[in-house]
């Protein structure tokens, strides 16, 4: 096995549940765009496409058909072997079975919040119940879940649930910083995550607002991924609208910048303890 110490995993989320063509002309909304962003991203260094799914009016959506489409298109780029994760997030889905839907096609990996926060004008809704619902369907479709950590809670909820063996260990984590409701995009917010991670685990970053390149630069110091892309952030710098493409490939150059490498999607198989692509 290579050394992966050194291997920044970059992960792209190209849609999100957020912006609107209103609001930016680059967000990819059908499965055709979010395939084709993501070979693109892909050709630039991200290893992971975190997908986000909408309905013909553009609307978030959990469906299991919109789901299988994406991952259709994908498939049509035989040779892009990124890693898939689904969204099982609380904007898209009203019921836990709702939001755990698209669970049952066995994506590499899956968002799973371990608790409830504020989105800027609507719940985070993530109870006891809906966790441990979609965290056994998880484990039902050998499905990885990360973290994905809005408040510091959740990190020692997720530590929690593996304890019970309702989450497989290793865990991985995103500490999403800078929801408006949430934890704020501060040095201070990264390093409190940072210094309550269990010591097995991999870790990302997922930074919103003016500050997403000063933070992920700061994670890749500290040893951590990152997460790039429009659901995070629709501008590239102030007054500028960001492309997909051009997010990853300034994340990609900082990190090598930095002496960093850029893990390819089985070096990230390798790293998040996935199973190698069939
Ligand atoms: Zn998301």
């Amino acid at each position: 096995m290579s050394d992966l110490s050194n291997k920044v995993i970059l992960t792209l989320a190209p849609t999100g549940n957020v912006p609107t063509r209103q609001l930016t002309p680059h967000v990819p909304i059908t499965p055709q765009e979010i395939a084709a962003d993501a070979y693109a991203c892909w050709k630039e260094g991200a290893a992971v496409v975190h997908i986000h799914t909408r309905d013909n009016e553009g609307n978030p959506t959990s469906d299991v058909d919109v789901n299988r489409e994406v991952m259709a298109e994908l498939d049509k780029y035989a040779d892009c072997d990124m890693i898939r994760q689904v969204s099982t997030g609380g904007r898209a889905g009203k019921s836990f079975t709702e939001r755990g839907q698209m669970l049952c096609l066995s994506p590499d990996m899956s968002s799973l919040a371990t608790g409830s926060s504020n989105f800027p004008a609507k719940c985070n809704f993530n109870d006891p119940e809906t966790i441990s619902y979609l965290a056994a369907e998880m484990l039902k479709y050998n499905v990885k879940p990360e973290i994905e950590v809005f408040d510091t809670a959740m990190i020692w909820n997720a530590i929690r649930l593996a304890e019970k063996g309702e989450i497989k260990t290793p865990l991985h984590f995103n500490l999403v910083l800078g929801v408006a409701g949430s934890q704020p995009a501060t040095v201070e917010a990264l390093m409190y995550c940072y210094q309550n991670l269990p010591k097995d685990c991999t870790w990302g970053v997922s930074a919103i607002g003016k500050d997403h390149v000063k933070l992920s630069s700061i994670a890749l110091a500290l040893g951590g991924h990152v997460r790039v892309g429009i659901e995070d952030n629709i501008y590239f710098a102030k007054g500028v609208l960001a492309t997909n493409v051009a997010l990853v490939r300034r994340m990609k150059n900082i990190a090598l910048a930095m002496g960093k490498e850029i893990a390819t999607p089985a070096e990230a198989r390798q790293i998040l303890g996935l199973t190698p692509k069939k």
